[in-house]
């Protein structure tokens, strides 16, 4: 068995989207002063961290995109576990438009069926070109609506995308977040090393949100597994 990790490193003060509460990671106790306050032995050391529940590698709950939508707690761990493939989409433009002809032709090279049920990854490569820089956070492509229809007919539980956003910043990122709460499905945001997929065909995805109560979404350890 081979296990691909596209999380995103979790630490201090990493990227997080703009408007949204910072990362952080920190000491809460050290070894040095558990031993002294209670003589414990061992000298137990204790993080903590603050993060938005779309902080890192992260899945959309349906609640993000409206009210009516499952929240996290919800979510069917079914959709956690599913079949997947990764298109090659390095060469569309920075801040530009994935369309459905696009997502088509790059299925085609792919070589795989999109798997009934399952997940397509989205590999822009810009998390490889920008991060951890500012245009990380700014400058990614993304589908339009068009090609968030066409990934639902496709049959898809959700896809997703290296980058913070899966549409393109500004309107059109809004309209996928709705599109995807209108054709019931949902979207994984913030993958990374999506490279080590392409020409693999399919893999088993595995992401596993917390179980916030109410939550709008969740940080993932996304992994790709490939049994051999
Ligand atoms: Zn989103």
């Amino acid at each position: 068995m081979r296990v691909i990790d596209l999380s995103r490193e979790l630490y201090h003060r990493t990227p997080t989207y703009p408007g949204q509460p910072p990362i952080i990671h920190g000491v809460w106790k050290t070894h040095e002063e558990s031993f002294v306050e209670s003589g414990n032995v061992h000298g137990n050391c204790v993080m903590f961290f603050s993060m938005p529940d779309h902080g890192g590698t992260h899945i959309d709950a349906p609640r993000h995109f409206g009210m009516t939508g499952t929240p996290i707690d919800e979510y069917p761990l079914e959709y956690c576990y599913v079949k997947g493939i990764c298109l090659d989409l390095r060469h569309i433009a920075p801040k530009a438009e994935i369309t459905p002809s696009q997502l088509e032709e790059a299925v085609r090279k792919s070589g795989s069926a999109i798997p009934k049920r399952g997940t397509v990854l989205l590999c822009t490569g810009h998390h490889a070109r920008t991060f951890p820089t500012p245009a990380y956070s700014t400058d990614n492509p993304g589908v339009n609506v068009a090609a968030t229809e066409w990934l639902a007919r496709q049959g898809i539980v959700h896809f997703g995308i290296d980058s913070m956003r899966p549409g393109p910043m500004g309107v059109v990122n809004s309209l996928v977040h709705k599109a995807c709460l209108e054709l019931d499905i949902t979207h994984i945001e913030s993958l990374c090393n999506l490279e080590a997929l392409i020409g693999q065909g399919e893999f088993r995805f595995i992401g596993l949100p917390l179980k916030w109560r109410g939550g709008t979404g969740s940080p993932i350890r996304a992994v790709a597994v490939f049994e051999e």
